[in-house]
C-alpha cells in the first residue's frame, strides 16, 4: 500500500506509511472507506513540496500529499445511510470540528479546528484507501467521470468566489489569472450569469485555454496587452462589476480596483505569502466592496449538479494524467511550472 510522501522540502517518495493504516484500520459508524482513483496536482502541493510550507502551515514531519480526489466507496460504517459500496464519490478534503462556533454559526470552512487533507500535519490522500466522513463525500451520477469529480475541489473555489461576488446576471467580471482557479472562477461566475469575463494572464497557452472555454470569455494577455484599456473601451468607459484576483501576485493586487466599475466588488481569491497594499483611495471613490475567500463550505452538491447537467464543463482544464508509479516525477513536471499546463492528475491503480 504505497503511498506519496513529502519527506522533507524537494525530497518526495513512494514508500509504505504503517501509522496510516492503523489509524485507519477500524471505520467510525459515521465514516466510509474509499478506494481513490483519480488526485489532481495543488498549486499548494506543488509549494509545499518546493518550499516545506505555505504561511504558518510547514512541513516538520514527512507527509502525505493530495487533496483533489474521487474514488470509489468500498466499505461503509454502521450508521452510515446515504452511502454502499460501488457508489462513484468525491470527497471534501476539509474535515471542521462539528461542536465549533464558527461550524454552527455556518462557517465550518473558517473553523480554526478544521483538518484539511495535505496541509500539514495532516496526509493527504496519494494513497490506495482513505477513511472519510460520509458528511463530506459526494455520490457522483453516471455522467460525471473520476477526472472531472476530481476537478470538483478547485471548481468549488470558484463557485464559493462567485457566490461571495454575488454575481447578478448580464454583468461584466475580470478573472486575473489563467491557472487552475482562475479558469474555475471564470466558468463559474459564467455559470451565476455574467454576460462576458475577461480573463488575464502571461502564458499565452492557457489564454488560448480560457478562450476556448466560451465565447463568453475574452482572454487578456497583460506583456502585451493594457487590461485596463481593453475594459474600458468595451464596457463604455465604465469597468468591469466584478474582479477576481486569482494570481496571489502583489503586483495583480496593487491595481485590482482599476478595471473595476463604480459600485463594484472585487474578490480575493489568490494566497499572498506577505502582507501587500492596495489602493484604498481607488476603492473609495468605487464604494467597491471587498470579499476574501478561504476554501469553500456547502459547494460540492452544487459542482457535481453543474458537470452533470453540462452547466460547467472542466474537461479542457485537465491537460496532462500521469499514472501512481510515476508520481513523484509528476511532481517534478508539477514544479517547473510548463506554461501550456493547467491541471495535472494522477490516476491510481483499481
Ligand atoms: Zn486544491
Amino acid at each position: 500500500m504505497k503511498s506519496l510522501v513529502l519527506e522533507r522540502k524537494d525530497d518526495l517518495s513512494l514508500r509504505d506509511v504503517p501509522e496510516i493504516d492503523r489509524a485507519e484500520q477500524d471505520l467510525g459508524p459515521h465514516d466510509v472507506r474509499i478506494k481513490l482513483h483519480t488526485v489532481g496536482i495543488c498549486g499548494s502541493d506543488v509549494h509545499y513540496y518546493t518550499h516545506g510550507k505555505i504561511g504558518p502551515f510547514e512541513v516538520k514531519a514527512p507527509m502525505i500529499l493530495g487533496h483533489e480526489a474521487s474514488g470509489t466507496v468500498i466499505e461503509t460504517g454502521a450508521d452510515v445511510t446515504t452511502l454502499k459500496p460501488g457508489d462513484r464519490v468525491c470527497m471534501e478534503p476539509g474535515i471542521p470540528d462539528p461542536n465549533s462556533k464558527a461550524t454552527r454559526m455556518g462557517m465550518y470552512n473558517i473553523d480554526p479546528a478544521v483538518r484539511f487533507w495535505a496541509t500539514p500535519p495532516v496526509h493527504g490522500i496519494l494513497r490506495p484507501t482513505c477513511v472519510h466522513p460520509e458528511a463530506f463525500t459526494f455520490k457522483l451520477p453516471d455522467t460525471v467521470s473520476f477526472a472531472e469529480a476530481a476537478m470538483v475541489e478547485p471548481l468549488a473555489v470558484g463557485v464559493h468566489a462567485a457566490t461571495k461576488a454575488r454575481v447578478r446576471p448580464g454583468d461584466i467580471a475580470v478573472v486575473l489569472g489563467a491557472g487552475p482557479i482562475g479558469l474555475v472562477t471564470a466558468l463559474s461566475a459564467l455559470a451565476a450569469g455574467c454576460a462576458r469575463v475577461y480573463v488575464t494572464d502571461i502564458a499565452e497557452k492557457k489564454l488560448e485555454i480560457a478562450g476556448s472555454l466560451s465565447r463568453a470569455i475574452t482572454p487578456v494577455n497583460v506583456t502585451s496587452e493594457n487590461l485596463v484599456e481593453v475594459v474600458k473601451r468595451d464596457t463604455d468607459g465604465w469597468g468591469a462589476d466584478l474582479v477576481f484576483e486569482a494570481t496571489g501576485s502583489p503586483r495583480a493586487a496593487a491595481q485590482i480596483f482599476e478595471p473595476l466599475a463604480p459600485g463594484g466588488c472585487v474578490v480575493m481569491i489568490g494566497g499572498q505569502p506577505d502582507p501587500i497594499s492596495y489602493d484604498a483611495g481607488a476603492a473609495m471613490v468605487r464604494e467597491a466592496r471587498v470579499e476574501n475567500i478561504f476554501r469553500y463550505a456547502h459547494v460540492f452538491p452544487r459542482c457535481v449538479a453543474m458537470l452533470a447537467s453540462g452547466a460547467i464543463d472542466v474537461k479542457p482544464l485537465i491537460t496532462r494524467t500521469f499514472e501512481f508509479d510515476d508520481s513523484v516525477h509528476a511532481f517534478e513536471v508539477a514544479a517547473s511550472a510548463p506554461p501550456a499546463d493547467v491541471k495535472m492528475q494522477i490516476v491510481l491503480p483499481q
